[in-house]
């Protein structure tokens, strides 16, 4: 069965950590499980002296998913992990029982400004792996799969799942799907997903027709059970993300950096950062 688009979730406009301005659909959090944040950091053109990012803060309970297109980032972190972030690199942190981080704007950025651009996603976990030791892989462009389809006007970068015949290389805990998608003026594709999944796609460049519906840039839309989906690219084109993950179906409990089941589980977070045992 074909998944239609049954709703379509608007972006507000917010800032974020150290005060960068961020695209983010409203209510992400209810919206679609396993995921709980949706970001879309700028495109923003900062000056000399401008770039802002998330200094030391930090995460029980999930895992958050950094993927660059523009500009430059720095991460470190209380694991001793840490590293750059350059166009089409991802960071996928598993925080599982705690990491606490900084994610900042490369120092070449903080000096001379530039364009960044980018998303940043929370994956829940599931309630036996929120304590799980933290985890981090760093993928360098490169080594994430691209496809193209055969007249070339569907092309695909596969972060997590399977997109035109190609596998992700990132290990996920639960299967996520994460393909970023560029579809040239009229092209179709159509997108094979497990039919127990939840399946969402953000726009981000054109716009993108599902069973005759539009979804426009900055447009967050969630789609009906189904198999499969056929995307028809608009008269400018479309880039969008194609997200798609199982129905954990436990209760959230969130308090700001933390994500767990209950109320007692975030009390014990708190208390652990502020005893310094998070991590
Ligand atoms: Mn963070």
């Amino acid at each position: 069965m074909k998944r239609t688009l049954e709703s379509i979730v608007p972006t507000n406009t917010v800032l974020e950590g150290g005060g960068f301005k961020v695209r983010r659909p409203a209510a992400m959090g209810r919206l679609m499980s396993p995921f709980l944040l949706l970001d879309e950091m700028g495109p923003v053109v900062y000056g000399p002296g401008e770039a802002v990012g998330a200094p030391s803060h930090p995460h029980r309970g999930f895992e958050t998913v950094t993927y660059l297109l523009a500009g430059g980032m720095q991460h470190a972190d209380s694991a001793g992990n840490s590293g750059d972030l350059n166009p089409g690199d991802v960071q996928w942190m598993t925080a599982g029982r705690g990491v606490i981080h900084s994610e900042l704007p490369q120092d070449h950025m903080m000096e001379h400004g530039g364009k960044m651009h980018g998303f940043q996603i929370w994956v829940n976990l599931p309630a036996k792996d929120k304590m799980m030791p933290p985890r981090y892989q760093d993928i360098p462009s490169k080594d994430i799969p691209e496809a193209t389809s055969e007249d070339g006007t569907v092309w695909a970068k596969v972060i997590a799942g399977e997109a035109l015949g190609t596998s992700a290389v990132i290990d996920t805990v639960i299967p996520i799907t994460y393909i970023h998608m560029k579809m040239q003026p009229g092209a179709t594709y159509a997108h094979a997903c497990e039919a127990d999944h939840n399946v969402m796609v953000y726009a981000f460049g054109g716009s993108v027709a599902i069973e005759g519906r539009s979804l426009h840039d900055g447009g967050l839309g969630l789609l009906s059970p189904g198999d499969s989906v056929e995307l028809t690219a608009e008269e400018d084109g479309a880039e969008f993300l194609i997200l798609g993950g199982p129905e954990l179906d436990e209760p959230i409990a969130r308090y700001g950096p933390f994500v767990m089941n209950t109320r007692q589980e975030i009390y014990q977070a708190v208390e652990d950062y502020n005893n310094g045992t998070l991590a």
